[in-house]
């Protein structure tokens, strides 16, 4: 029923990028998380209230649209991988300038060669009077990440999380890489989307924040994802607000479902709710049959 519909080439339009932050424990991945949400927090918004719904997105002061991952760590990435789930576009590989290339640091380097995903090196803290950014290039190319000040491919910024500090430039790298990707999806289809994170609200019930990857959700649609299914009641944006529908790229709260999925499932939009329901049944079925036989092993 879920067909992988071909897109002819003039139905496509680019689509923002999807970021993750990776890099060793303490080098500032949810400071510098931080750091770029509250750089598009305009001054109107009320007290700079955002929501955290898992992903958020930003805009460059060139007018570029990123999305970012706001899971940090290595453990989303590689288990929304193996799920099948891959959503990111480009790593942003985050090394303190006072402690340089650590164990974890090299872990995100392999993560990101392994998914073919291009990185982008912040090296962070570097407001710390003890920051050597140039030992941190050297020591990068003990693991073949050759960056530009060292006459290589892979852009390099100098940031810090706490003063804010080169995050502009980061997005502008950002949004570079993203150009010479020349990231497309149609929106003009049904979505599928990945789910980024998922819990059961109690007033809202099974609520999950999925990361549109093509075509658009929109209200009232009716859909499978991993052995739940459901019909979209309501669709939340990173911002708190309602909206009546997601294109590609855009992470919307999603509810309406019938249970709560897993991150990494993948959501199908489909025609009817029997074919919704069959599907997630099925699923679940095979699921089941593999704890049992897993349970019998
Ligand atoms: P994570 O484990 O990679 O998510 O790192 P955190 O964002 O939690 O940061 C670890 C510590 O480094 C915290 O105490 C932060 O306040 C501090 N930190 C993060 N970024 C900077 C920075 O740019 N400059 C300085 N001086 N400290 C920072």
């Amino acid at each position: 029923v879920i067909q992988d519909i071909e897109d002819k080439p003039e139905d496509l339009q680019s689509r923002p990028p999807v970021i993750t932050i990776m890099g060793h424990v303490d080098h500032g991945k949810t400071s510098l998380l931080d750091a770029i949400r509250n750089t598009s927090v305009t001054s109107g918004e009320a007290g700079g209230i955002t929501q955290h719904i898992g992903a958020y997105q930003v805009t460059t002061k060139d007018g570029a649209v990123l999305t970012f991952l706001d899971t940090p760590g290595h453990a989303a990435f590689t288990s929304m991988r193996s799920r099948g789930a891959q959503v990111t576009d480009i790593v942003v590989l985050v090394v303190a300038a006072d402690d340089s290339v650590m164990p974890q640091t090299v872990e995100a380097i392999n993560h990101a060669k392994a998914a073919g995903v291009p990185m982008i090196v912040a090296i962070n803290k570097i407001d710390k009077p003890a920051a050597n950014p140039t030992k941190v290039r050297t020591e990068l190319l003990n693991h073949e990440v050759v960056v530009e000040a060292m006459s290589g491919e892979v852009q390099d910024v100098e940031v810090s999380a706490h003063t804010g500090q080169g995050l502009d430039d980061l997005l502008e790298a950002i949004a570079l890489q993203a150009e010479i990707l020349e990231l497309k999806a149609n929106p003009d289809r049904a979505a599928q989307g990945a789910v980024i994170e998922a819990q059961l609200d109690v007033g809202r019930g099974p609520v999950a924040t999925v990361l549109i990857q093509t075509g658009t959700l929109h209200q009232g649609d009716i859909f499978v994802v991993g052995e739940q299914y459901g019909k979209v009641r309501a669709l939340i944006n990173d911002k708190g607000d309602r909206v009546k529908e997601a294109g590609p790229s855009v992470p919307v709260e999603v509810l309406g479902l019938n249970g709560t999925p897993e991150a990494g499932d993948v959501l199908n939009v489909t025609e009817t709710e029997a074919q919704a329901r069959e599907i997630a049944e099925y699923r679940a079925g095979v699921a089941k049959e593999k704890r049992a036989a897993a349970g019998a092993a």
